[in-house]
């Protein structure tokens, strides 16, 4: 049974999200697709400490069966993440699929290496892009930002394609 423990007056009433009130631990979904004893990515803190600084982002180039982009934005304490197989938008007509995948920890921001075969997404990851980001939209259909990167700089916007399914989005470069 839900009960209040303490008010959160380190938290603005933005940063609350649905899904914090879900019963599923945060990483279960990504834990429960690796084995630690062979992948030597990171298994993940059971609780990520929230830092008030600015958030981090990553794009993991990931040369798995098929090469895509990892693209993951700091969020509650885990990485919130997309893969986008023909890489970032470069122009503002640039639509380009966008598909939600599991919360990764915090550390896997740091991660590069070899995924070994027989493993989930097996194949080499190198970090593409690294930096800070501010959200300034976050919501069930959208989340808009801009990046402070070491190549990308300036306004993303990623849309839910509903009709497409659930993890089905578009991202998209704004105008700056
Ligand atoms: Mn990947």
């Amino acid at each position: 049974m839900p009960r209040l423990l303490r008010l959160r007056t380190d938290k603005s009433p933005k940063e609350c999200t649905i899904q914090q009130l879900s019963a599923e631990k945060p990483l279960k979904q990504y834990r429960s697709k690796r084995d630690f004893q062979r992948t030597t990515e990171p298994e993940g803190e059971a609780a990520a400490a929230i830092s008030a600084a600015d958030k981090i982002f990553v794009i993991q180039e990931h040369h798995s069966r098929r090469l895509h982009y990892d693209f993951r934005l700091e969020r509650d304490g885990v990485l919130k993440s997309w893969a986008v197989p023909k890489g970032i938008p470069e122009t503002t007509e640039d639509k380009r699929l966008a598909v939600e995948t599991e919360d990764h920890p915090l550390e896997y921001a740091k991660f590069e290496g070899e995924i070994p075969k027989g493993q989930y997404g097996a194949g080499t990851v190198i970090i593409w892009d690294k930096g800070t980001y501010t959200p300034k939209v976050w919501d069930e259909k959208m989340v808009e930002f801009t990046l402070k990167g070491e190549k990308l700089k300036g306004r993303y916007v990623l849309v839910r394609l509903k009709r497409a399914g659930e993890k089905s989005w578009l991202m998209l470069k704004g105008k700056d």
